[in-house]
């Protein structure tokens, strides 16, 4: 028997519009003290009433305290549900990509809350962000190894948000060796992933299809990646026939990755690279009159938080000026965003005030989003966060 996790009346109602999530705050602590519980304990949520709504991994000392499992009572967070929870999850990804190159477990969008796999290959990143998930940590490298068969996999347990689930923030190889540099393939690219110490698994698989459209446009051009990071947009707008591809992060180890990702790609003669602060590099190359044909802004989310919404919003307006004061009329912009709490329609509206301060006309001519191995939970809104947008820029 599992322990039960009650509600308070009347609030059972998301829970049963399919979302996974019970806040600390919707809990009957009277009937279901919360302290009664230890992290990672498997609970049954039932609502005030009594009825069973599903089982679920409970952390008492989090905001959302617990996270539902199934709406099946025999099935709780166990080798078992991991191992066929994740075959279910690789099928779709072995439907949708010729090489084992993507991410393999989107969390809650694949029915495994607080877990995030991403495959390169032979070998696999894992990111644990609840401990709940952090329980189950052997379990799931032995059910992972198991079933790919990896060379290694590595855990990247260093992101922040698992300060607020009380976890401690490390990086280590779970299984196997990394003594053998790491690759993955991607729209007919590859590219050298560093799975240790690169941001978040070391790649970011999200924008796949937004890349490949970018690349569309790229033949012939004078290209400008800003936020360049490896190389994701950059190396392949150059792969796809960009005549110059100019590359800005702030990282000068991104940078030196990305020129092996160059050569990997045989386009080292075409891509470049600078170093600086995107805001100052950008009003630098401004005022030596550089110009591009096609510009990409692919920054790192500026709205982290709530918070930060207002200088949020104001960085992607800044950013997005910056990027059409360097690009040529007729030029493309790309413009991403990878923060959840900016609505796409406000991603539009920066780029069309930002055009309509400089004199210029935005024609947006496709909108993307997330690739298929980041589903969206349709219940989840946080599941769905990513934006891309490529507009045509003629002078107005
Ligand atoms: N566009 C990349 C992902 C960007 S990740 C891709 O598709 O793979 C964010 C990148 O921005 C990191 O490489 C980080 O080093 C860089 N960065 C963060 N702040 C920056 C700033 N103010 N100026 C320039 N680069 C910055």
């Amino acid at each position: 028997m599992l322990a039960p996790l009650i509600l308070r009346k009347n609030t059972e109602r998301r829970l049963r519009q399919g979302h996974l999530w019970v806040y600390s705050n919707e809990v009957d602590t009277s009937r279901s003290p919360l302290n009664q519980f230890e992290p990672g304990q498997n609970v049954e949520i039932q609502q005030s009433n009594g009825r069973f709504l599903g089982t679920a991994y409970i952390n008492p000392h989090s905001l959302i305290c617990a996270r539902l499992i199934s709406r099946d009572p025999q099935y709780v967070l166990d080798g078992s549900l991991i191992k066929h929870r994740l075959n279910i999850a690789l099928s779709l990804r072995e439907r949708l990509f010729e090489h084992p190159s993507y991410r393999l477990i989107y969390g809650e969008s694949d029915n495994l809350p607080g877990l995030v796999v991403d495959r390169f290959n032979d070998v696999l990143a894992v990111q644990i962000g609840t401990a709940g998930m952090e329980q189950h940590k052997d379990t799931i490298v032995n059910v992972l190894a198991q079933l790919l068969k990896p060379r290694a996999i590595v855990l990247r347990n260093d992101s922040k948000v698992r300060e607020q689930e009380g976890l401690e923030t490390y990086t280590s190889v779970a299984f196997g060796e990394l003594n053998e540099p790491v690759y993955l393939e991607e729209n007919g690219c590859r590219f050298m992933v560093p799975v240790l110490e690169g941001q978040k698994t070391g790649w970011f698989y999200d924008h796949r299809m937004n890349r490949l459209r970018a690349a569309h446009y790229a033949r012939g051009l004078r290209v400008l990646d800003i936020f360049s990071y490896i190389g994701g947009w950059g190396v392949q707008a150059a792969a796809a026939g960009a005549q110059e591809v100019l590359c800005l992060d702030s990282s000068e180890r991104a940078l030196g990755w990305l020129k092996e990702n160059a050569t990997l790609n045989h386009v080292e003669d075409r891509v470049s690279t600078l170093t600086g602060n995107a805001f100052d590099t950008l009003k630098q190359l401004r005022e030596q009159n550089e110009k591009f044909d096609l510009v990409i802004s692919d920054p790192p989310a500026f709205i982290k938080r709530r918070k930060d919404q207002k200088a949020g919003e104001q960085a992607y307006y800044q950013i997005n000026q910056a990027a059409l004061q360097v690009l040529k009329p007729d030029g493309i912009l790309v413009s991403a965003s990878c923060s959840l709490h900016l609505p796409s329609e406000h991603l539009l509206e920066h780029i069309h005030n930002a055009g309509r301060h400089l004199s210029r006309q935005v024609q947006v001519l496709e909108q993307g989003g997330q690739g298929p191995d980041h589903p969206i939970h349709p219940a989840i809104p946080e599941t769905a966060y990513l934006k891309s947008v490529i507009s045509r820029v003629l002078l107005a």
